[in-house]
């Protein structure tokens, strides 16, 4: 059995954008730009950057809830981008999505029995009864009760009714949960308890995470690696501890400089970008963060930086960091 679960090469989503009296195609938004990475089984793989980076539409083209552009998506050694309709809905099974607003996923008409049972019946999975028990089962592994089976999504707090959907994605035993920003629409204060359901469902079951926030400190402690993602492509990924002691990217670099820090004896020097995320409809040439990097050369203006390890497998995209 191979290392990894999901190997991801070159994916791409580029969304047509239309305009004109006849909608004719005018350009394109590069949502996602030739993106690489992997997943070793049992690991979480956070991916962080700013919104609309590009994290949603990684996340959602692996399980082709959208159709990647191009590039390949390799789960447990099949290629998903290649499957009919009806072998990719069987192959969802192993593959699930927690979003990030339960509210918004969840069916607001029908009891949380309904939704939970909704997968099962789907996939043709057990006897009504069946069914049933193990609805009682998976609220009570995160952490709700059986009773609450009758009752609606309304009825519920933000973070259970989050516990509501990770309870749905588990319901047919994945392999993989996409967690696209689980704990953003949540308070602080329950944020680090539906953090540590997932890292105990992960122990429990052998989960394999991706885990998409925006924010570097949510994903740090959660993820055995991060990748960092700037206008549709990962810069720089890498094992938690290498990113956070050791960020080769200048763009990493000014988004831990933004983190604060408890301890008052780290004076780490505040980087403050210049300007605003350009559009990913008319990105920038070359190393797309030219336009804000503070060390920018010269060819970093037209040539796009390769993707590559500089060691240990800390991998980074920067003309900085040159491997030959
Ligand atoms: P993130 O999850 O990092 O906030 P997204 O993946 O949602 O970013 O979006 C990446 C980029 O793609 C953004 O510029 C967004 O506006 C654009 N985008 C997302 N969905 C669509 C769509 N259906 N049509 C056109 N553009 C889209
Ligand atoms: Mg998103």
């Amino acid at each position: 059995m191979a290392e990894e679960l999901l190997v991801v090469s070159n994916l791409k989503k580029y969304y047509p954008i239309t305009g004109g009296v006849l909608g004719s195609e005018i350009g394109v938004v590069k949502a996602v730009d030739d993106i690489s990475f992997s997943i070793r089984r049992g690991e979480t793989l956070g991916l962080v950057g700013e919104s609309g980076c590009g994290k949603s539409t990684t996340g959602r083209s692996l399980l082709r809830l959208i159709e990647p552009t191009s590039g390949k998506v390799y789960f447990d050694g099949v290629d998903v981008t290649a499957l009919k309709p009806e072998e990719m809905r069987k192959m969802r099974r192993d593959m699930q999505i927690v979003f990030q607003d339960p509210f918004a996923s969840l069916n607001p008409r029908h009891n949380i029995a309904k939704i939970l049972e909704e997968p099962l019946i789907v996939h043709g999975v057990g006897s009504s009864a069946e069914r049933r028990k193990r609805v009682e089962h998976m609220l009570e592994v995160v952490g709700l009760n059986s009773y609450h089976a009758r009752r609606y999504p309304h009825q519920f707090s933000g973070g259970q009714r989050q516990r509501i959907g990770i309870a749905r994605a588990l319901m047919l035993n994945p392999k993989l949960i996409v967690a696209d920003e689980p704990v953003s629409a949540l308070d602080v204060s329950i944020q680090s308890q539906v953090l540590n359901l997932m890292q105990d469902l992960q122990r429990e079951m052998g989960l394999t995470y991706l885990f998409i926030a925006h924010d570097l400190s949510v994903v740090r402690h959660i993820s055995d690696r991060v990748g960092v993602m700037y206008l549709g492509r990962i810069v720089e990924l890498a094992t938690s501890s290498q990113l956070y002691t050791k960020p080769l990217h200048p763009y990493t670099q000014a988004l831990l400089s933004a983190v604060p820090v408890p301890d008052p004896d780290d004076v780490r020097e505040r980087v403050i970008l210049q300007g605003d995320v350009p559009s990913p409809a008319n990105p920038p040439s070359g190393c797309t963060f030219h336009t804000r990097c503070p060390h920018v050369m010269e060819e970093c203006r037209t040539v796009r930086p390769p993707f590559q390890d500089v060691g240990d497998g800390h991998y980074v995209a920067c003309h900085l960091y040159k491997t030959d």
